[in-house]
């Protein structure tokens, strides 16, 4: 949703809460669309400091559905995202990008809290995405979701030296 801040530039010192709905159903992440499962009004507060600067904090709160990095299936991930912006509107649309290295979430009087909260949650992906902390993740044969059991793929280690070690352990075995 967009908040138009013109009304906040008729006194100096002027605050304002915004209560927004987040419009976005999905997150273009760097490794694909992510379904917002579950998302909160986003609650901005924001100061006219002076002249052509505001201030705008608050925080985002909304869940992702993110694929597991080992078996691919879907992971709830919860995000706080605290918001703390400072914006010089006297800049042009480019030197703002330029400062901040971010997609412009300002156009003319506008703030898009759909685009601020893609920048925040754009910074706070998680590196690792786990369905379980021991998630066996595929089968590199099969394709087969190995949480939901094991496959009949013979193993095959690729190193020569592990089918060594293995030669051993079945020579073990048949002792
Ligand atoms: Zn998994
Ligand atoms: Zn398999």
């Amino acid at each position: 949703m967009l908040i138009n801040l013109s009304e906040l530039f008729s006194c100096q010192g002027k605050v304002k809460t915004y209560t927004q709905e987040l419009e976005m159903e999905q997150f273009p992440g760097p490794a694909g669309l992510y379904t917002i499962e579950k998302r909160e009004p986003v609650i901005l507060e924001i100061t006219h400091i002076k002249e052509r600067k505001i201030s705008v904090s608050g925080e985002a709160r909304l869940t992702l559905l993110m694929p597991c990095d080992r078996c691919l299936e879907p992971v709830k991930v919860p995000f706080v995202l605290p918001i703390q912006e400072e914006l010089d509107m006297g800049q042009s649309e480019e030197e703002r990008v330029e400062a901040l290295d971010e997609q412009p979430y300002i156009s003319g009087y506008n703030l898009d809290t759909d685009q601020l909260v893609r920048n925040e949650l754009m910074l706070n992906l998680p590196m690792k995405v786990l369905c379980k902390e021991d998630c066996k993740g595929i089968c590199g044969q099969c394709g087969k979701n190995l949480n939901q059991g094991s496959c009949s793929c013979e193993e095959q280690p690729k190193d020569p030296r592990m089918a060594v070690i293995q030669d051993i352990f079945k020579r073990f075995k048949e002792v």
